[in-house]
């Protein structure tokens, strides 16, 4: 026996329908909002995370399926969606389009982490992309999105959390006042953060070990030195975000664990799933385009976790009514004839896109009908030899027993 590895898992086709269910929504609304959908390949040149995602990440340091292939190149499973849609972004020369470009994905996600609860080593994102425009409304139109997502999931009782990280003009300094804050403290700090010290501070404030957690309360925070252009840009968000009537919480300890972003970063966070509860996040990336070697382009973008977003729906009950697609009819049909006959009409039914059972496990007609009733169907029709005799079968629905005598000839067209 051999089990699925560790970190994954199977999707049913009796989880599927809540999938699709959420997943159609997503699509819907990012359409909504003029973006279209972009695939790009699972594997990518390893270079493309460590110079996009950063060196100093979690990510690229402890999480990445690295390997080399054949030829000898090193590549990655992608660890998260930004990076390959910007690279695509480049190489196929979309910084000449119109802008803004709008780009959406869909797509499994895979890192090596400690599996638990909401978090698993092959997991899928649903995410945008927005190239082109660095003003603020951009970020709330963004943010409005996941909002609009949530409503028409009837979700209402997910946190907003915002912060904004400032630029390449006012974070060096900000970084400068964390790492004396944090070497005055060093022997207080986790070994994993006495190493980000020198390298990115900023990731300190991110740390879950609860001394460094508790050391980060009383650390200068960024929004108080934010370089005006930052602090202008956020507060347009903020007051974008309020004329929606979008509430948000600012946490000036939301930094974000990839290193390319810039300004607004946002978590929507589930307090019902435990601690793995963090459903989306995002925020503005203006440096990424260029590192990656193409025209210097403001974005912005944000990736859901769809697995977080079942559980979060699961324990409020938003999945209860979601299930497999039940037939619109089954033929019941017993002698050689009738089961041609069935078949037939399944057949130009099927073609028709409705959906049909009948019967090929030759059960008797009492257990075709028990079957029929044990998976939903809506229509029966008996066929037996006196059925094909005359041409002429009694169609019921099964909600209230309504029957009612139909032609055979002409049954496709009552679907
Ligand atoms: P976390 O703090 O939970 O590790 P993250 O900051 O690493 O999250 P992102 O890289 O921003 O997460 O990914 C966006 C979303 O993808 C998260 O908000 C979460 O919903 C989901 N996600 C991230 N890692 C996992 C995982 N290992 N398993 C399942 N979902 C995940
Ligand atoms: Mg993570």
């Amino acid at each position: 026996m051999i089990n699925v590895p560790v970190g994954t898992k199977d999707i049913l086709p009796s989880e599927r329908p809540a999938w699709d269910y959420l997943c159609n929504i997503i699509h819907e609304t990012f359409k909504a909002y003029g973006f279209g959908e972009i695939r790009t390949p699972v594997f990518e040149a390893t270079e493309l995370f460590s110079r996009g995602v950063g060196d100093t990440t979690d990510v690229v340091e402890k999480q990445m399926y690295t390997f080399e292939d054949k030829g000898g190149r090193s590549l990655t499973l992608r660890p998260e969606g930004t990076a390959g849609v910007v690279r695509s972004y480049i190489e196929n020369g979309m910084a000449s389009l119109p802008q803004p470009v709008k780009i959406f994905y869909d797509m499994p996600i895979y890192r090596y982490e400690k599996k638990q609860k909401g978090r698993y080593r092959e997991f899928t994102q649903c995410g945008v992309e927005l190239f082109g425009s660095s003003s603020a409304t951009a970020d709330v139109e963004v943010i409005a999105m996941v909002n609009t997502i949530f409503a028409r999931l009837g979700i209402s009782d997910i946190q907003l959390v915002i912060n904004s990280i400032g630029c390449s003009h006012c974070r060096p300094a900000y970084n400068a006042m964390l790492k004396d804050y944090f070497k005055s403290n060093e022997d207080k700090i986790c070994e994993t953060c006495k190493g980000r010290l020198d390298r990115n501070p900023l990731r300190i404030l991110d740390c879950k070990n609860p001394d460094c957690h508790s050391l980060a309360d009383n650390c200068p925070k960024i929004t108080d030195h934010l370089c005006p252009e930052c602090a202008e840009h956020f507060e347009q968000v903020k007051a974008g975000l309020d004329a929606l009537g979008i509430k948000y919480v600012v946490d000036p300890f939301v930094v974000r664990g990839l290193d390319y972003y810039s300004k607004t970063v946002f978590e929507f966070i589930s307090t019902g799933i435990g601690s793995q509860g963090a459903v989306c996040a995002g925020g503005r990336y203006d440096g990424l385009v260029e590192i990656l070697g193409g025209p210097h382009t403001p974005a912005v973008g944000f990736a859901m976790g769809i697995e977080r977003m079942l559980l979060h729906m699961e324990s409020c009950g938003l999945l209860d009514k979601i299930c497999a697609p039940k037939p619109k009819l089954y033929i019941a049909a017993m002698g050689q004839q009738a089961v041609l006959e069935a078949e037939r009409i399944a057949y130009a039914l099927r073609t028709k896109g409705v959906y049909v059972e009948t019967d090929i496990m030759s059960r008797s007609f009492k257990a075709q009908f028990k079957y029929a009733d044990k998976i939903g169907a809506e229509y029966t029709l008996a066929l037996g030899d006196n059925e094909i005799a005359t041409g002429k079968a009694n169609l019921k629905r099964m909600a209230d027993g309504q029957a009612e005598e139909t032609d055979l000839s002409t049954i496709v067209d009552k679907f």
